[in-house]
């Protein structure tokens, strides 16, 4: 076996392994199955190529993106890894000789076409170094993009359950992480995590007004790269225009553009100083532009992940970037209908989940990178000095009175109600379910007074944010940790005065 530091440098061109790197390397190369959650940009890549070269026989990659498996077999040429991939008919023949032949170093495969007999029985005659399981979330269904097919990669795995397994994933909350452990018979200790952070980017949240002028507001200060995050094509089209109008060189991107169009404009982005690119979530994937230095959202993403995953496309190169993201509750009443009407039951409850994540993001009062990093598993400072909340507090309204009362509620109702049913036991409404379960009976009934009542739901998701409430999945509500301080006066608790509720005046439409 190679050493690793030896072909990191001659085959890599890199002095140093970067974060967590080194120990997922390490572990492939002793032969341990891992699970490597690392940010976009951390350099997963690297974590199986090098492996791939250093140990005999050929690596197995399922990535299930079939334009990103061209864009890494084009990348790995390029530092001359053999690699293929199988995706068309065409080259099959080709491609299965040079397996079969020990000629490739990584041989890529979309999950779908894994679990085919043609290529098991392909897999049993050629001597495997290690099986990367890319986009690893994909086999979780509280991962945000569940897809069916990753769940037959197990058997594929235990038939060679000799070979080291590496999952990889840039998106997995606790429970996305728990999940794929087990369900690629992974070992609770092969779990590696990076940090998350990207202190070079300054997170902005701001209610929607005027979406135009704010954005072009924004856009006006800031010349270098920029994304623009649309919710629709049609909405990325007349955005590129209007920054356009404004003298900016503005392009859009989305899934509905020719493909040569696509090309065009992605290439025109990446070589620009200067351009807006106006895109759905279509575009950035493999996209290596580092000089990004503003990402905009004009509503809400889908969830925490596609925020991180998207922001994280600012500041690749490590300068100061901004992200900023103008939301309106409308974007969340819009989310959670399209949820009810087209979301599968089994999975409504852990999106519901997901956007009660993203709307504890923007509602909060306090950093948000704090909240952010928690969601992925970290435990940050109270306050990282570079968001919108740490560099200009929000008038902010005392409610620890309201939690206090929140909190009890949630534990004399033996902490298994959500927000809902709580709110009702606090303002003492006699509703069918308080009756069954007796809790016109309890010394919290009816104790908020009508001034407190419409801070219930704020103080819920506040208290959520910082880990004194827990949800579980079905939006029951127990405590976390950081209740105890709250109900012992140790801690206050504050809400952001909501500014379009400061400034709303008779006649506004609300968005
Ligand atoms: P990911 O898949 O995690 O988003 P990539 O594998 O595409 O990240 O790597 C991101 C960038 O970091 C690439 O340009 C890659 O060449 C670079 N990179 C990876 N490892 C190192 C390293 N050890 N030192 C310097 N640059 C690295
Ligand atoms: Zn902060």
């Amino acid at each position: 076996m190679t050493d690793p530091h030896q072909l990191l440098k001659s085959v890599f061109g890199f002095d140093h392994f970067r974060g967590v790197q080194e120990e997922v390397v390490g572990r492939v190369l002793a032969g341990q199955h891992t699970l490597a959650v690392m940010p976009t940009g951390a350099g997963k890549s690297l974590c199986y190529q090098l492996p791939a070269l250093a140990r005999e026989g050929t690596a197995l990659v399922v990535s299930p993106l079939i334009a990103l498996m061209h864009d890494q077999i084009r990348s790995a040429d390029a530092l001359g890894i053999r690699a293929a991939s199988l995706t068309s008919a065409d080259d099959r023949q080709a491609v299965t000789a040079r397996a079969l032949n020990g000629e490739l170093d990584l041989l890529y495969v979309a999950p779908e076409r894994a679990t085919t007999d043609y290529f098991r029985r392909l897999i049993e005659r050629t001597p495997l170094s290690l099986i990367a399981i890319d986009e690893a979330h994909c086999v979780s269904e509280w991962g945000h993009d569940f897809r069916p097919d990753y769940r037959q990669l197990k058997s594929l795995l235990d038939d060679h359950a000799k070979v080291p397994r590496l999952a990889l994933t840039a998106t997995a909350d606790r429970r996305t992480r728990a999940d794929i452990l087990q369900q690629l018979g992974l070992p609770g200790d092969g779990l590696i995590v990076a940090g998350f952070d990207r202190p070079n980017i300054r997170y902005v949240i701001r209610p929607r007004e005027q979406t135009g002028k704010q954005l072009k507001d924004l856009l006006r200060d800031r010349p270098g790269p920029a994304i623009v995050y649309t919710p629709s094509r049609d909405k990325a089209e007349r955005t590129a225009e209007a920054l356009t109008a404004t003298g900016r060189p503005a392009l859009a991107y989305h899934a509905g553009l020719a493909s040569e169009v696509r090309a065009r404009n992605q290439a025109a982005f990446v070589a620009s100083e200067e351009m807006a690119m106006a895109a759905t979530v279509a575009f950035g994937m493999g996209i290596d532009k580092p000089d990004v230095r503003t990402v905009a959202h004009v509503a809400i993403p889908k969830s925490i992940e596609s925020y991180y995953q998207e922001t994280g496309r600012a500041g690749r190169d490590g300068e100061p970037a901004e992200a900023w993201l103008f939301w309106s509750a409308s974007d969340f009443a819009l989310a959670r209908q399209r949820l009810e009407e087209e979301c599968p039951p089994e999975r409504r409850e852990s999106e519901r989940e997901r956007l009660n994540a993203l709307a504890a993001l923007v509602e909060t009062p306090g950093c948000r990178r704090a909240v952010l990093l928690r969601h992925f598993g970290e435990d940050p400072p109270a306050s990282c000095g570079n968001c919108d909340n740490c560099l200009e507090p929000p008038a902010q309204l005392d409610a620890t009175e309201v939690a206090r009362k929140l909190l009890s509620a949630a534990f004399r109702t033996e902490m298994r109600f959500g927000v809902g049913h709580l709110a009702d036991v606090l303002a003492g409404k006699e509703t069918d379910k308080v009756h069954a379960n007796g809790h016109h009976r309890l010394s919290v009934f009816g104790i908020c007074g009508d001034e407190e009542l419409p801070l219930v739901r704020p103080v819920a998701r506040a208290l959520v944010a910082r880990d004194a409430l827990r949800a579980d999945a079905y939006g029951g509500l127990s405590f976390g940790p950081g209740a105890k301080p709250i109900l012992k006066g140790n801690e206050s608790v504050s809400i952001a005065v909501p500014p379009q509720r400061k400034r709303r005046r008779r006649g506004d439409a609300g968005d």
